[in-house]
């Protein structure tokens, strides 16, 4: 079944009532169901119909919600794109993917032409005035367009890795992969999505985590979505206040950002009545300093854009801090080593440092369910490497390194790309980034291994001090040595004004190990 007739469900019930908030300006249901129809007839006139994609290249605005229902709609494949990549992303993502269309703002135009003649691309169509073929408002079409027959197991989003490890990967999320994640990924929250919840939509609509457990979700379930273009600790909260907003799905780096907004700022967030953090592990300082400022729980959820993205979620009532949470009802999930053999759970997580040896615990999370993808497209080796067939299932491997307990919780502790190997031992960044983020000095922390003769590899600390701290670099090393085993302190911290990070809040590790 095609995914938007959940949204065409919402839209006859709700009617008048708003499905967007944008700038202050409410789009109601009705008006926005009949955008997408426009939307989809536009392409239907230029021939662009069942299976063709279409890139979305745009922030999270009110026009990237119905090009991506009107897509859908008419049966098309939506290739969500970055707004900050340029040229050479470009022209991977649109060659790969062979989008017949691209919808952009007049200021992007200009990489989408540069590489344009190597590409498919028949139209760009643009959100406000300036170059492109035609404006967004002109695409659409008099007439609305039914929506097109699709079968579950038909592709409806094709997002692509961010390519750290690699060039990226077209992703293939079909229907029924990303309409059962939707649903599923507001069963954290009691009694699920109301028609009266006011969602921050602040996560980018051009990754997984924001389109489904954010936009789709809310549209699914009549709610009103709050798009928020971009990023801006103080705007957030600000709306979060004014518009009184119910529910915020973020990543940690923006819990961190809300905690530390200067003191004499304050914010009233008591209208949150669940509040999620995913994305990468949420460090214990930073859910502690938020729910203290705001007197809001934090709950954490787990997932990747190949599974649609959440797997794992805190319930309300029942949350483990520290946890990803419980796999959510439908997906199995399994700890298993190098020969694919299942460890056994911990009695009870998460374990204390230094109780317990990682490496007898913790193997590779992996995953199978109704919202893992098909595959990646047109790429059999990653799919082989991806995958085992085992017990009548086909097990994702997500890469990260995670251990579970008795009671069904699973703890990540990091990602098995990210684990230094120094001197023989293995340390994992996040038990050196969770200690620094205790430190009174430390606004933001990332560690990484950099290439070292004698050890392999040494751990490093990259730190952004808090703006009015006194201590030094060397004072931040012998504050892990005194608290760490020896092989796992930063031997070399450097002070930076900030991380690299990507749009969804994940330090850009990769950058930090290649620096000099
Ligand atoms: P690429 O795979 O191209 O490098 P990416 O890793 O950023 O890109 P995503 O699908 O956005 O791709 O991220 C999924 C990863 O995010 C997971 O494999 C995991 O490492 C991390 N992650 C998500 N939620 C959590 C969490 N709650 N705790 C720890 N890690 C998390």
């Amino acid at each position: 079944m095609n995914l938007v007739h959940h949204v065409a469900d919402a839209a006859a019930e709700r009617g008048e009532a708003p499905a967007l908030v944008y700038d202050g300006q409410e789009t109601s249901y009705e008006a926005f169901w009949t955008r997408t129809g426009r939307f989809a007839a536009g392409l239907a006139e230029r021939e662009i119909g069942a299976g063709d994609r279409v890139a979305i290249y745009l922030p999270n605005l009110p026009q990237f919600v119905t090009a991506f229902h009107g897509t859908l709609r008419a049966g098309g494949v939506v290739v969500p794109m970055n707004p900050q990549y340029k040229r050479r992303e470009l022209r991977h993502l649109l060659g790969d993917s062979g989008a017949k269309a691209v919808v952009t703002l007049p200021d992007l135009v200009q990489h989408v032409d540069a590489v344009r003649e190597e590409t498919d691309v028949e139209a760009v169509v643009t959100v406000g005035e300036g170059d492109g073929d035609v404006r967004f408002e002109a695409f659409l079409a008099d007439e609305t367009r039914p929506i097109a027959d699709r079968a579950d197991e038909d592709v409806a989003v094709q997002p692509y890795t961010s390519g750290t490890t690699g060039t990226p990967k077209g992703v293939l999320l079909t229907h029924h992969n990303l309409a059962w994640d939707a649903n599923a990924s507001t069963n954290p929250i009691p009694d699920g999505i109301r028609p009266t919840d006011r969602h921050l939509g602040v996560l980018p609509l051009f990754h997984i985590y924001g389109m489904t457990v954010t936009m789709n979700a809310t549209l699914f379930d009549g709610g009103s979505y709050y798009p928020l273009p971009a990023w801006d600790a103080e705007a957030a909260a600000s709306l979060i206040e004014e518009a009184e907003l119910t529910l915020v799905h973020a990543v940690p780096a923006m819990y961190n950002d809300l905690a530390g907004l200067p003191e004499d700022t304050k914010f009233d967030l008591s209208s949150i009545r669940f509040a999620n953090s995913g994305g990468s592990g949420l460090p214990e300082e930073v859910r502690r300093a938020f729910e203290e400022r705001f007197d809001v729980e934090l709950h954490e959820g787990y997932g990747l854009t190949e599974t649609s993205p959440v797997t794992h979620a805190n319930h309300a009532g029942e949350r483990r801090p520290g946890s990803i949470g419980r796999p959510l009802d439908g997906v199995s999930a399994r700890i298993v080593d190098d020969a694919f053999d299942e460890r056994p759970p911990v009695e009870r997580g998460p374990v204390e440092e230094g109780s317990v040896d990682l490496d007898e615990i913790t193997g590779e999370l992996v995953v199978a369910g109704p919202n893992v993808m098909t595959g990646y497209y047109e790429r059999p080796e990653a799919n082989a490497e991806a995958f085992t067939e085992a017990d009548g299932k086909r097990w994702f491997h997500t890469g990260d390194i995670s251990y579970a307990d008795e009671d069904g919780f699973f703890f990540v502790v990091d990602r098995k790309k990210h684990m230094i190997n120094t001197a023989g031992y293995n340390v994992y960044p996040r038990e050196v980034e969770e200690l620094l983020f205790e430190h009174p000095a430390v606004a933001d922390a990332a560690v990484v291994g950099i290439p070292d003769e004698r050890r392999n590899e040494t751990v490093k600390a990259f730190i952004v001090p808090e703006p009015d701290a006194d201590a030094t670099p060397e004072d931040v090393r012998e504050y892990c040595l005194e608290r760490l085993a020896a092989y796992k302190h930063p031997r070399e911290v450097e002070f930076v004004e900030e991380l690299p990070r990507t749009t969804t809040g994940k330090v850009q590790k990769f950058h930090l190990e290649s620096r000099d």
